[in-house]
């Protein structure tokens, strides 16, 4: 299907818009009328530019309160449309988008509506356009769609049509099953957006917190397969007012954009995505270091142990068990030292792992590697963070990463851990991006999103995992920009005994966060423990919380550059990730400072 996006979806001027919404695959634009008032550029050369681009220009929006007034209200609102439609004519669109009326002059008229529609639309054929009439979510007296298509059918005019707006009705609550009784050439335009499910009033909850399909609440899909079965076979075209794209970078939110269509493609039957290939488990996570001595301290009193060297690298493997940390001391690339840089996910197919990432906009990483070296397929997430699909082993085509790694005698001698998950810390304007990305890109699941007090901000953090959780990543997000160093990434590992593991760490020289006697106190009002249980957690600095599948004791290790440890011991049953415990540990970070 043709992709479309609206142009007040994307941040800068109308040019810049216009190159983004190109680059990122976009066919065609609809043009938002202030865009175009506040362009240097004369209408005839805005389409020239859209012509040079590869974009169509789908739909000019929006012409408001035209219908249901008195006659003489209406003249002038007909003289207004004429002035539009000869713009229109020079910028190459051949259909308007007419928003149900939200003036006061307006009367509640259905027939004075349908007959004045009908007059606009003889204007519009006249210049070879077509008016497709919206209900907007609060116009006055026509807000839903199905009264916009009963006054649409009443003119029965030709050049007269619908459009379906996905914000606008499924914010209503309306059924939209009812779209299926709207034939599909008299639905002119489809505009989609998806919004986080808010209580709030619908006009402020539209004009700030839409979001691209796949990235809110609403079920944008099951709308899109009702209006496909009419037969329409128009463009799928995302109008998104949204407070932080419009300040973030067009580029970047254009390329989230369209993949976001891809997906709904998908969803609806009507995509071409090589399926996706879930990842069965995490092969590595991957430092990045300029000084190799703090982080391999750490490592060393976590009980791992470097048992191999790259061939050709300045990377070293560490290893614990089944949790296996690629440290790598080569040019770091972070501007701001030690990092999680790359994680290892195992993969029962990587090439059509890769291939379904690339096929949803993620850019392929070129490998700069010697000619012996295993070819690794690797993508970038949103994020930077670069994603490599590694074989298991257990395929002969796919040759396992660890070849490339000669033993180093050393034995690993420590009690068994792996890696339960791995934080990773999102630009602030890229936290709904980073989960569609990940559940999308890597076929993962996203769990509900948690808000979480920082003495200085607020958190938000959701996670995604596969089925059996054997790969779990929680996306985290800041609320101020220049706080990001210290929301650091963190790599938790799964242990029996998460006392034994923090004593052990302890008795090696390690480090554990301290964590106030307060917290501890109260815990003793929240749960009942054994005999010195407590103590012993207040000794360690381990916390505790408890959901119905079962129990999550958790301590974490000073930070490192951007990195800290967490060690975890997590009840088979148990799904979250401590983060009613989070605020403690955030305030503990900030204090040790
Ligand atoms: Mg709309
Ligand atoms: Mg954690």
């Amino acid at each position: 299907m043709r992709t479309s996006i609206a142009t007040v979806s994307l941040s800068g001027s109308l040019t810049e818009k216009l190159t983004a919404a190109s680059r990122a695959g976009f066919e065609g634009v609809e043009i938002f009328e202030n865009d175009l008032l506040a362009s240097p550029l004369p209408p005839r050369e805005i389409r020239a530019r859209c012509a040079d681009l590869g974009l169509s220009i789908d739909l000019y929006q929006p012409v408001r309160d035209i219908e249901a007034v008195p006659a003489d209200e209406f003249a002038r609102n007909l003289r207004r449309a004429r002035h539009k439609f000869a713009l229109m004519r020079e910028l190459g669109a051949d259909t308007v988008l007419v928003c149900s009326s939200v003036s006061p002059a307006a009367i509640d008229d259905d027939a004075l509506a349908a007959e004045q529609l009908g007059h606009l639309a003889t204007l519009a054929q006249d210049f070879g356009i077509r008016v497709a009439y919206e209900a907007l979510a609060w116009g006055r007296y026509v807000s839903t769609y199905d009264h916009a298509w009963r006054i649409v059918e009443a003119a029965g005019h030709p050049a007269l049509g619908t459009c379906l707006d996905s914000f606008h009705i499924l914010s209503r609550g309306s059924d939209p099953k009812g779209i299926e009784d709207i034939p599909g050439e008299k639905i002119f335009f489809l505009q989609l957006a998806d919004a986080p499910l808010l209580a709030m009033d619908v006009l402020q909850w539209s004009r700030h917190y839409r979001c691209f399909p796949g990235q809110g609440g609403f079920d944008v899909a099951g709308l899109v397969r009702h209006v496909l079965r009419t037969g329409y076979d128009g463009p799928l075209s995302l109008e998104v007012f949204n407070d932080v794209f419009r300040q973030a970078e067009a580029g970047p939110t254009a390329v989230d954009a369209h993949r976001s269509l891809l997906v709904l493609q998908e969803a609806v039957g009507a995509g071409e995505l090589p399926p996706p290939v879930v990842p069965t488990g995490i092969a590595f996570a991957e430092l990045v270091t300029p000084d190799a001595e703090p982080v391999s301290a750490l490592l060393g009193a976590l009980g791992f142990a470097r048992t191999a060297r790259h061939r050709s690298k300045p990377v070293d493997l560490w290893e614990r068990g089944e949790a296996r940390i690629l440290l790598n001391t080569g040019p770091a690339v972070r501007r701001d030292g030690t990092g999680l840089a790359a994680i290892g996910l195992e993969s029962p197919d990587p090439r059509a792992a890769a291939r379904r990432a690339e096929a949803l906009l993620a850019p392929v990483l070129p490998r700069r590697r010697a000619p012996e070296d295993v070819p690794l397929a690797a993508v970038a997430a949103p994020d930077g963070t670069e994603l490599f699909f590694c074989a298991t082993g257990r395929d002969p085509e796919h040759p396992d990463w660890r070849a490339d790694f000669a033993e180093t005698p050393d034995e690993p001698g420590t009690p068994a851990a792996r890696i339960d998950h791995l934080a990773l810390v999102q630009p602030w304007h890229q936290y709904d991006e980073a989960t569609l990305f990940h559940r999308s890109v890597l076929g993962l699941r996203a769990q509900e999103s948690v808000d979480v007090a920082d003495p200085y901000g607020l958190l938000r953090s959701r996670a995604v995992t596969n089925a059996d959780g054997s790969v779990r990543i929680a996306l985290g997000v800041g609320a101020a920009p220049a706080d990001d160093t210290l929301h650091a990434q963190h790599i938790a590992l799964a242990v029996e005994d998460v006392v034994a593991a923090a004593r052990a760490f302890r008795a090696a020289g390690g480090r554990l966060l301290p964590i106030p006697a307060n917290y501890h106190d109260d815990l003793a009002a929240r749960y009942e423990f054994a005999d010195g249980e407590l103590d012993t957690y207040r000794d360690l600095g381990i916390l505790y919380d408890r959901d119905a599948g079962g129990v999550f004791r958790h301590c974490y290790t000073r930070t490192v550059g951007r990195v800290f440890f967490e060690l975890v011991q997590r009840d088979p049953g148990y799904r979250g990730y401590g983060a009613q415990n989070a605020p403690v540990r955030l305030a503990a970070q900030h204090a040790g400072r």
